[in-house]
């Protein structure tokens, strides 16, 4: 059994002391909550007294991105030693914005994931397609493409501790959640992509989780999904409440 992995990323929103009150608030709403691994990925700007404030509870921190070198002339950049020093454990990776907006690419997404990796931070690598090539139909083609070139290099045994994030574009921000059907389908579609990889063992070990307008309303439906071991929240996570709800979405 996949344990279920729910991630909150803040993306650039809440400074430093708006960031400990919502972590405050947050963390005795889930207090009792041991079967699922909670995960917060606020601004760099808020990474240490966030840590600081979840230290010893079951809330983990992650970043939203992580450099591939250790140190350096990189203006902008974050080395992974910097943040587990923190105590972060886990990064996202090639996020949708970070592709569209910041030119981030395949090979640059594969680079960030094993040095996050090599330094015990668990990547969340974040796939997904645009409406575009969801209209024109080759989406499942273009999402195996990129998970393919997220996991060279890894063995199996590596990509046993890699979490995928399959976030189709369409449904980021926009309040059009992918059905559960279609969540499904693409969850399936990369996991046989991670079987033909990198084997059945790592690929049924693997967990994969949907993103995109996830809600409390919308959650339990997503999570009875057999593929979809988890989710990565944009919008909810601001709230305390809503994403509380979604962590305890065995409660519904
Ligand atoms: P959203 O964002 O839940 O606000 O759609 C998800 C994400 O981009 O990770």
């Amino acid at each position: 059994m996949r344990r279920p992995i729910i991630a909150g990323n803040w993306k650039m929103n809440k400074t430093n002391s708006e960031a400990m009150s919502l972590v405050k608030e947050f963390v005795p709403l889930v207090s009792g909550v041991d079967d699922v691994d909670i995960v917060i990925c606020p601004p760099a700007t808020a990474i240490a007294a966030v840590a600081d404030a979840v230290k010893g509870t079951n809330v983990a921190v992650g970043a939203q991105n992580v450099h591939w070198e250790e140190s350096g002339a990189y203006t902008g950049e974050i080395a992974p030693a910097m943040l587990t020093e923190l105590g972060v454990t886990y990064s996202i990776i090639g996020h949708s914005e970070r592709r569209q907006y910041f030119g981030e690419t395949d090979e640059g997404v594969g680079r960030r994931a094993h040095a996050a990796l090599a330094h015990g931070i668990t990547p969340i690598i974040c796939v997904g397609e645009s409406l575009e090539i969801r209209e024109k139909g080759t989406y499942l083609d273009f999402v195996a493409a990129q998970v393919k070139a997220a996991l060279k290099g890894f063995k199996p045994d590596e990509v046993k501790k890699l979490v995928i994030a399959y976030e189709p574009i369409w449904a980021i921000g926009t309040g059009k959640t992918a059905t559960f059907e279609q969540a499904e389908e693409v969850c399936a579609h990369i996991r046989e992509t991670v079987k033909a990889e990198a084997g059945a063992e790592a690929a049924d070990a693997m967990r994969i989780q949907y993103g995109g307008s996830v809600k409390p309303a919308t959650i339990k439906g997503l999570m009875e999904k057999p593929n979809v071991d988890g989710a990565l929240v944009g919008g909810a996570a601001l709230k305390a409440k809503d994403f509380s709800e979604i962590v305890k979405f065995k409660e519904q």
